[in-house]
């Protein structure tokens, strides 16, 4: 049986990334980046004014106590008609373009403003000023011709901001990969009916749908196929038109487990069966060669933890590789037990857990759990509390591997 590490480089080894796509820029938050951006403009495009105040000469404030005309307000989105020379002073809002002549920007919190008939004076009172105070100069923060984003990278929100800044309506970015999910089973129902004797809902959809997303990818819910050889086939056959195909039960030792063999009869080439893994250990993995591509084909086990600890363990870094992430693997920390844990078993476990961070470090508290059925226990759980294999007792203070949900 395969170990966790072996799995997952042997999927990664059967993914590629799938192409490049423009998109708009409202549309292209959680893809990543196919091409650099380049600054068309400086930024800020002129000197500005990072404070509401006035613009002055600092060369007015160094011997103590000034008084200077103010000669005109300039508010954000106007410009600055004269130029402040000595003994003078422009009222100036954050955002607007410095002055010619100006040299910083004083706080209007320290000015004392003035008003005799239709003259408006600033008393000011800041000998320690200093040249350059709360001014961004012309191209401070991004040169034209300068390198701003490159391929590769993660568009979150503030990316976001940055392509909108320099005018990027739309952007080319890695194509996501289209995940189709299809639940197994004649004991399942759609969620919005009520079970009969022998029944329950169809949970798994739901949640695998929400990690595809979370992941970046393409979700495409297929329904329930039932635990018939013709009609599993008939609604497998939907997916493998897709980048990959998540399936739910049906992949263990019982009567009615005909995935595997149903994915066979449809020309899906068997990779491996089962991995040292708890949860999980039923997982399926194969790959459909099909006109134009291939499908990544994953048997993922019934119960629902075991399908949500799979999908995070080998389906999510596949995800990131096809969606053209550089960094593909579940980042872990390590966290201190909070309570003593016995384990057994020849499979490393990965048991739902609560990290938290202290000002003592790091601390991972086991959550309840009565195995892979158990659901509601992911629920009060924000990672995953990693296992080694084998009898041993973990004592409470033992640092642990997490990887956050
Ligand atoms: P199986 O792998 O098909 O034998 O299923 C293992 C267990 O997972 C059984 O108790 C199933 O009822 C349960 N199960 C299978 N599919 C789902 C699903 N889509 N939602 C919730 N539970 C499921
Ligand atoms: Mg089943």
């Amino acid at each position: 049986m395969l170990t966790v590490d072996e799995a997952l480089a042997t999927i990664l080894s059967h993914a590629k990334s799938g192409g490049t796509t423009p998109v708009p820029l409202a549309g292209a938050l959680g893809h990543v980046l196919r091409e650099e951006i380049v600054a068309d403009t400086d930024s800020p495009p002129f000197d500005k004014a990072l404070m509401d105040g006035f613009a002055v000469c600092v060369a007015d404030l160094a011997g103590g106590k000034v008084r200077l005309a103010q000669i005109e307000e300039v508010t954000a989105g106007r410009v600055p008609t004269r130029a402040v020379s000595p003994g003078h002073a422009t009222r100036i809002m954050t955002g607007a373009p410095l002055p010619d002549g100006a040299d910083a920007v004083v706080p209007i919190e320290v000015v004392e403003v003035i008003k005799e008939g239709n003259a408006i004076h600033a008393q000011i009172d800041a000998p320690q000023f200093i040249t350059g105070r709360n001014i961004l100069r012309r191209g401070q923060s991004t040169r034209v011709g300068e390198s701003v984003l490159e391929a590769g990278r993660l568009l979150r929100a503030q990316e976001l901001g940055c392509l909108a800044e320099l005018g990027r309506a739309t952007v080319a970015v890695e194509v996501a990969p289209r995940v189709g999910v299809l639940a197994t089973g004649d004991e399942l129902v759609p969620v919005d009916d009520t079970p009969g004797p022998g029944q329950i809902r169809n949970s798994n959809e739901t949640m695998l749908v929400a990690q595809v997303h979370q992941a970046g990818a393409t979700p495409v819910p297929l329904g329930i196929a039932r635990d018939e050889i013709g009609h599993l086939k008939e609604k497998i056959a939907a997916g493998l038109e897709l980048d990959v195909l998540l399936l739910s039960g049906g992949v263990s030792a019982g009567n009615l487990d005909l995935v595997p063999g149903a994915l066979q009869d449809l020309g899906v080439e068997q990779v491996f069966h089962k991995v040292r893994v708890k949860p999980g250990q039923p997982l399926w993995f194969g790959v459909h060669r099909r006109k134009g591509g291939a499908t990544l084909v994953f048997g993922l086990p019934g119960n629902p933890v075991g399908s949500m600890v799979c999908f995070e363990l080998f389906v999510r870094p596949v995800l990131n590789l096809m969606r053209g992430l550089a960094d593909i693997t579940p980042k872990s920390t390590f966290a201190r037990l909070t309570e003593p844990f016995t384990h057994v078993g020849s499979r490393p476990t990965y048991h739902p857990a609560q990290l938290s961070f202290t000002p003592a470090g790091p601390l991972c508290q086991l959550v309840p759990w009565v195995g892979s059925a158990d659901l509601s226990a992911t629920v009060e759980a924000n990672c995953m509390a990693v296992f080694p294999a084998g009898d041993a007792v973990h004592a409470a203070g033992e640092m642990l591997q997490v990887i956050p949900w």
